[in-house]
C-alpha cells in the first residue's frame, strides 16, 4: 500500500508540474459574457458560472495550480463557493479537467459526467493522445448523463450532447439565457480538434474517426446564437468583453459563430486525418 501512495503522490504532482503553455495559467478578471452566465477561467482555459438564486452550476475546472484563481473568480463576482450545486465537465483531458477533484471538495457540488468520459476523470488519467503520461487528482461522478439529458440546480438547467471524438466522452452543453427581455440559446462546444489524437489505429478509441464525424455533423447541425469553448482561444471573449458598449448589442452574441467555428474545425480535421492516413505522425 505504501507504494500505491507514494505512486499516487507522484502521479499528482505530474499533472501540476507539466509543462504548460502560460496563457494557460495567467490569470484573467472575471466578466459576465450574457444574462447569469459568466467567464470565470483563466487568459486560456474557460471555466463558466452559471448563477441562479437557488443554485450555480460550474463547467470545467481548469489545472490543479489554478484552483485559488478560479475561486478567488468566482468571490469577486459577488458569489459564494458554497452556492454551486453542479459541477459539470466538458472533457476530461487535465487542462479541464484536473481542477475539478478540488472545486469538487470546496463547493460540496454534485459532479456529473458522461460515460464515456467517467473512466478518465476517476482515474485521472487518458489512455491514448498526447496527454496519456499526464496524471491529474481522480474525481468521482455522481450521475452519468445521457445525450440529451437535462440536469438542473436551482433555476439553471443545462441540456448535455454527447459530441465524442476528442475524448471518448466529449460533452457540448446548452442553455438558455435571458437578456434585456430576449432568450438567447447559449452552447459551450466541447472541442472537435484532433489535438494531436491518433485517428489511424487507434487501439484504445477504435471509433474515434467514426465518433469525430458523427459529432462534427451534429454540431453543425445545431443552432446557437452565443459561442462559447472550452479554450478562450477558440473565441476570443477578452476581445468581445472589450467590444462591449452600452446600450449596443451585446458581442457575445452571433448566430452565425458556430457555423463558422464548424467550418474551419471540419476542415482542420480533414486536412489532419488525410495527413495521418499518409503515414505521418499525429
Ligand atoms: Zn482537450
Amino acid at each position: 500500500m505504501k507504494f500505491l501512495a507514494a505512486f499516487a503522490a507522484l502521479a499528482f504532482a505530474s499533472a501540476a508540474q507539466a509543462a504548460v503553455p502560460a496563457e494557460w495559467t495567467a490569470p484573467q478578471a472575471p466578466f459576465r459574457i450574457i444574462g447569469n452566465t459568466y467567464y470565470v477561467g483563466t487568459k486560456d482555459l474557460a471555466v463558466y458560472l452559471i448563477a441562479s438564486p437557488k443554485g450555480d452550476v460550474l463547467i470545467d475546472g481548469a489545472l490543479v495550480q489554478t484552483v485559488p484563481q478560479i475561486e478567488k473568480n468566482i468571490a469577486a463576482l459577488g458569489f459564494k463557493l458554497s452556492g454551486i450545486k453542479l459541477i459539470l465537465n466538458t472533457h476530461a483531458h487535465y487542462d479541464h479537467a484536473a481542477g475539478l477533484a478540488q472545486l469538487k471538495k470546496d463547493t460540496g457540488a454534485r459532479f456529473d459526467a458522461s460515460a464515456g468520459d467517467k473512466p478518465i476523470l476517476e482515474a485521472g488519467a487518458i489512455s491514448f493522445g498526447p496527454t496519456a503520461n499526464v496524471h491529474y487528482p481522480p474525481v468521482t461522478v455522481d450521475h452519468v448523463v445521457k445525450d440529451g439529458e437535462t440536469v438542473s440546480a436551482g433555476d439553471v438547467h443545462l441540456t448535455a450532447h454527447l459530441t465524442p471524438g476528442h475524448t471518448p466522452g466529449c460533452t457540448s452543453w446548452t442553455w438558455n439565457e435571458t437578456e434585456s427581455g430576449k432568450t438567447y440559446r447559449v452552447i459551450d462546444i466541447c472541442s472537435v480538434s484532433v489535438a494531436g489524437n491518433p485517428l489511424v489505429n487507434n487501439k484504445a478509441y477504435p471509433r474515434i474517426v467514426e465518433d469525430y464525424r458523427a459529432s462534427i455533423a451534429k454540431l453543425k447541425a445545431m443552432h446557437a446564437d452565443v459561442f462559447l469553448a472550452p479554450h478562450a482561444g477558440f473565441y476570443d471573449p477578452q476581445g468581445k468583453e472589450a467590444a462591449r458598449k452600452a446600450g449596443r448589442p451585446n458581442p457575445f452574441v452571433d448566430s452565425a459563430a458556430l457555423q463558422n467555428f464548424m467550418a474551419k474545425a471540419e476542415a482542420a480535421f480533414d486536412k489532419e486525418l488525410a495527413r495521418q492516413q499518409a503515414g505521418e505522425k499525429p
